[in-house]
């Protein structure tokens, strides 16, 4: 069964199309990154899958289920929702703040002292949250969201103002989570490092669906190409290679597509004075890019 199920839906608010016949599946056990630009119906689409909003036509279904039905109540408790900007009561401790937040839940306090040490933050349990650092918060937020050991895991923005260390351990975390079974979708504009953490990308524009699907899938997709680099001194490219080069600070740099890759390596292979030579595929960041200058080009049109 697939943990969440988006079938054509649209959602509508007076005078806005937040988003128009959308279409997901999350399988369990898969981490889906969720990216658009602002507006693009990120936190509508996360409403919509946490039940706090109806959509204006289409399904949504979450565990098979309609996530504002009947059964909405107990389909929650099998959620886990960190929202982007998180704040807690500043003057209370980590502990205090998260048995709060797993009596509103109504799960076993118990569990607080093990999420907190899960989460890195055991040596400053006891320390009121105003003393924690914006990675701390981060972290007390997931500890909040994974109370009750939510099998759906949904993340708005959870690497936002973390240095990089930080950044790192966060997703240190989320894959020590989905090693443990769990479901995750992770809304981000912050896209540097994001693609070795996730499975699938789904990339929104003006509530539509412009792209989704594994990196490599979506690098085909896009059909943008490889990136060599070679340094070394004298080096002679062939003809047909010349056409596709340019001279960098760094040494010659060549452009060619995903098909031409091999070939191009074994010509790049034969060349002589070549010292290095540096491989780059397209990043998420390039895909990101290149599908947004699509929606651009598309509205001076
Ligand atoms: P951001 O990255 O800025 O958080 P987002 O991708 O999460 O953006 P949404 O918050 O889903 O975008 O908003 C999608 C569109 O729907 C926007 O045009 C927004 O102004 C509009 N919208 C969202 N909520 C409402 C509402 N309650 N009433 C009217 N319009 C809304």
């Amino acid at each position: 069964m697939n943990i969440v199920e988006l079938h054509h839906v649209d959602k509508h608010y007076l005078g806005v199309e937040a988003l128009q016949n959308l279409d997901l599946t999350l399988e369990q056990g898969s981490i889906l990154g969720l990216f658009g630009h602002n507006g693009a119906g990120k936190t509508t689409t996360i409403k919509l899958i946490l039940g706090l909003i109806k959509p204006t036509a289409g399904q949504v279904r979450v565990f098979g289920e309609d996530p504002t039905g009947d059964n909405a109540y107990h389909l929650r408790r099998q959620l886990g929702f960190l929202q982007e900007n998180v704040s807690f009561y500043q003057q209370m401790t980590g502990k205090e703040v998260l048995t709060y937040f797993a009596k509103l839940k109504g799960c076993d306090k118990k569990q607080t002292t093990d999420l907190l040490e899960q989460v890195g933050l055991a040596h400053a349990a006891m320390r009121r949250v105003k003393t924690y650092s914006k990675g701390m918060r981060q972290r007390l937020g997931l500890a909040q969201a994974l109370l009750g050991k939510p099998k759906l895991l949904l993340l708005d923005e959870p690497t936002v103002g973390l240095d990089p260390i930080a950044t790192q351990d966060f997703y240190a975390s989320i894959a020590q989570l989905k090693a443990q079974g769990s479901t995750i979708i992770l809304c981000s504009h912050v896209l540097a490092g994001v693609e070795k953490s996730i499975d699938r990308a789904l990339i929104l524009g003006q509530g539509k669906l412009l792209a989704e699907g594994t990196l490599s899938s979506l690098i085909e997709q896009t059909e943008l190409p490889v990136t060599f680099q070679l340094r070394g001194s004298n080096i002679v490219l062939p003809a047909d290679l010349q056409l596709l080069s340019k001279q960098t600070p760094e040494g010659i740099e060549l452009q060619v597509s995903q098909q031409q890759k091999m070939a191009t390596l074994q010509q790049l292979m034969t060349l002589a004075n070549v010292d290095n030579l540096d491989i780059s595929m397209p990043s998420l960041e390039d895909i990101y890019t290149h599908t947004m200058s699509g929606i651009q080009h598309q509205e001076h049109n």
